[in-house]
This record gives structure tokens, sequence and C-alpha cells, in this order.
């Protein structure tokens, strides 16, 4: 997958990009980054990318020429495959595991971060596949909603989790939060992690994660346990 982001701060997001799983990703080819500052895309002296709004008010708001500027470049030097084009906007549909999982099956994003009031409603219009939002509130800027999307999105790609059951485990893969989980030592400041744990009986183990799973999900997201059980629940 080829992730490009057009962006203001290409440093900021480059720091989260460079940690851990995301960097070894990108090592062992599953993803490949490329951050895009949008100043590179001015063409006055000042490398202006914004001006104040057309109708007054605070605020200013990034102007059409410089994200046109920038996305055709991306595409003329790779013509294919055609990113889908996203704009982090807290007005965008949120984003959620299901919401990644479909982002994870795309060869390449292309992700534009907003700054200030935001981007002029044209360039929107002219380029902009889907806007997403990361929650109801509203943040300085996009880099943040980027690095939370390329995350959830790079874990799932093939071969970059070391155990591909891991992700498929995690809360939200199949209508359930997580299970509560332990490690060593077993028995801790008189607190004993449970016995089926230290059983070395599988299928034990499975059903007891599978129980606390559901006993989470109903107790913590009543709205999310409802969801699964019309769904069929363990059968899904
Ligand atoms: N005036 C805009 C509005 O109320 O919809 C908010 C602009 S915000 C200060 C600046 C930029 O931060 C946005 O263009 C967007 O790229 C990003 N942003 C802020 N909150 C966000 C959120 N919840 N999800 C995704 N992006 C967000």
């Amino acid at each position: 997958m080829l992730i490009e982001i057009v962006t203001l701060f290409p440093e900021g997001i480059g720091t989260l990009l460079d940690e851990s799983i995301l960097r070894r990703a990108a090592e062992a080819g599953a993803v490949e980054f490329r951050l895009v500052q949008l100043r590179e895309f001015a063409t006055d002296k000042h490398a202006t990318v914004d001006d104040r709004p057309l109708g007054g008010g605070p605020g200013m708001v990034l102007k059409p020429e410089p994200i046109a500027r920038a996305i055709r470049a991306l595409a003329r030097e790779r013509p294919d495959p055609p990113p889908h084009v996203i704009l982090t906007s807290p007005q965008g549909r949120t984003f959620s595991q299901r919401v990644a999982e479909e982002l994870s099956r795309r060869e390449r994003l292309l992700i534009l971060c907003g700054h200030y009031k935001g981007v002029d409603q044209r360039a929107i219009d002219e380029f902009v596949d889907e806007q997403i939002s990361i929650g109801d509130y509203v943040l300085t800027g996009g880099e943040l909603p980027a690095a939370v999307i390329v995350d959830a999105v790079v874990r799932l790609l093939p071969g970059v989790l070391g155990d591909p059951e891991s992700a498929a485990g995690d809360s939200f893969s199949h209508g359930l939060l997580d299970h509560p989980h332990y490690t060593q030592p077993a028995q801790w400041e008189g607190k004993r992690a449970p016995e089926v744990l230290t059983s070395g009986h599988h299928a034990r183990v499975d059903q007891w994660r599978l129980n606390k799973r559901i006993e989470r999900t109903r107790e913590l997201r009543p709205d999310m346990y409802e969801r699964w059980r019309k769904r069929g629940g363990p059968e899904n």
C-alpha cells in the first residue's frame, strides 16, 4: 500500500510513522509512506498556502491552488493506481475499525490534512473522495487524525503484525471488545491470574476468553453487544 500525506507539518507526522510497527511495516515493504509538504506547491516567495475567508470572519482557509498542484503532481508521478483521497475533517464520517478494515483493502491512500478554518470547498469538491473524522471534537490540524487513520490501517495489512491472529482478536474485530490480558508472574502482590490461563487447556482458554469478551461488551458497550447479538452472537 502507498500512503501519501499532504500536510503543513510533515516532521510531526514523520516522527510518528518512524516508530515501532509502522516503521517495521515500511521496512518490510508492506507500506510506503510519502510525506508531502504543501508549502512546496505554493508559488510566491512567502510560500503562502492560506488566505482570509471570503465574506470575512476570523481565521484562515487553505487555498485551493497549492492543494491542486500537490495532488496533481502526485498523480502525474504515479498515475496508477489512482489514490483514494481522504480529507481529515470533523465533518466526515466517523472513523472506526470497520472503516480501517475497508481502507486497508485499498492500494493507495492520499490523506490531505486540513488546518486553520479548513480547506477551500472547491478543492474538496474537486479532489476529495471522502472526509473522515476521528470523533466529535475539533483539533487544530489534520495531522493527528491522519496518524490515527494510518496506524489503524497499517496494522491490518498482511504481514505487519507478527501473528496474523493478533488483529483478529482485538476489540471491534468481531463486533466485541477484547478479553482481559494477563502475563507472568501468575501470582502478583497476592492477586492470582485466572487459573484457566495456566491450565494448558487451549479449548478451555478459548472459551474463557470468548465469555469474557461477551461479558465485557455487554457491560461496557451495551450498544455494541446488542448489535452483535442481533447478528447471531457467537455464530458471527
Ligand atoms: N472549521 C472546521 C469545522 O468546524 O469543521 C474545523 C477546522 S479544524 C480547526 C482544522 C483542521 O483540523 C480540519 O480542517 C481537519 O483537517 C482537522 N481536524 C480537526 N478536528 C478533526 C477531527 N475530529 N477529525 C478529523 N480531522 C479533524
